[in-house]
């Protein structure tokens, strides 16, 4: 990850669907970066307001979208979720011209260049970072994608490999680990590449199927990380995210 803050300023936003804007963002200092970062995420410093003024910061890991050197634009797409955070609040009242800082970005984790079987499963959080990747996969790739969404009007459109199939699920309060129950209905080559992201008790169930059930443990590009947790704040998240 690299350390040194960034100051990117906002060039347009607008809602993809009602639960996700996007924000567009230029910036002379993100010309290094190329686009190999789409999918990347950085640390955003988010100025949190007390009293009328932004005098405290809050740190938000969020997904880099995709990048464009020769506009200087960097996009990232924020889920629009209640109860809404510093980072939420942000994205919710940006406007043209608004500026905010971030670090990073740091490495990808996930490779997209590999010919084979891929199963991805997130929620609003990490469609962003999966959907990156998706648009990277070798026109043959083949698998499946699960994405759990909060309304049937969160479908998005983007490109993908043919043989690559995409379930929307929408989320339903107090149901089961419906992207889980898709996934066990699956038969899972062992070398599958493996991406899952989401909410953390979402992913550690997914994560303990793939693990114990399947030969998962044995493929070499797994990435299974959680993204937040539900009535915890990111720096909650973080301290249980330690022992996932
Ligand atoms: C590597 C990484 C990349 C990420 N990329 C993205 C991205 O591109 N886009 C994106 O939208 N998010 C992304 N996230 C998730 C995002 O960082 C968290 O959702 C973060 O908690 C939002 O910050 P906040 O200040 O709005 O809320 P916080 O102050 O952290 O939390 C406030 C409340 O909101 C709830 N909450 C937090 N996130 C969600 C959610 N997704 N759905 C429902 N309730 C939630 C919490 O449980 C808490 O009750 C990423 C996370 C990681 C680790």
């Amino acid at each position: 990850m690299i350390r040194k803050s960034r100051t990117i300023k906002v060039k347009s936003n607008k809602y993809v669907t009602p639960n996700m804007k996007r924000i567009v963002f230029e910036s002379n200092d993100i010309q290094q970066f190329s686009s190999d970062y789409n999918g990347a995420y950085v640390k955003l410093v988010v100025p949190v307001e007390s009293k009328g003024f932004f005098s405290k910061t809050k740190v938000r890991p969020y997904t880099i979208r995709s990048i464009d050197n020769e506009t200087k634009e960097l996009t990232m797409d924020f889920a629009i979720h209640k109860p809404a955070g510093p980072a939420t609040n942000w994205a919710l009242n940006a406007v043209v011209g608004d500026e905010i800082s971030f670090m990073g970005p740091g490495p990808k984790k996930f490779q997209t260049n590999i010919e084979g079987w891929y199963l991805f499963a997130a929620d609003m959080s990490a469609m962003p970072a999966a959907i990156a990747a998706i648009e990277e996969l070798p026109k043959n790739s083949i698998g499946e994608v699960f994405f759990e969404i909060i309304s049937k009007e969160d479908v998005q459109e983007f490109n993908k490999p043919v043989g690559v199939n995409i379930h929307w699920l929408i989320h339903k309060e107090n149901s089961d680990n419906e992207q889980l129950k898709e996934i066990q209905k699956l038969e899972i080559p062992d070398l599958a590449n493996v991406f899952v992201a989401g909410e953390i008790e979402t992913v550690k169930q997914i994560k303990q199927f793939l693990l114990n059930e399947t030969k998962v443990k044995n493929a070499n590009n797994v990435y299974i990380s959680s993204y937040w947790k539900i009535g915890k704040t990111e720096e909650e998240h973080k301290r249980a995210k330690m022992k996932l």
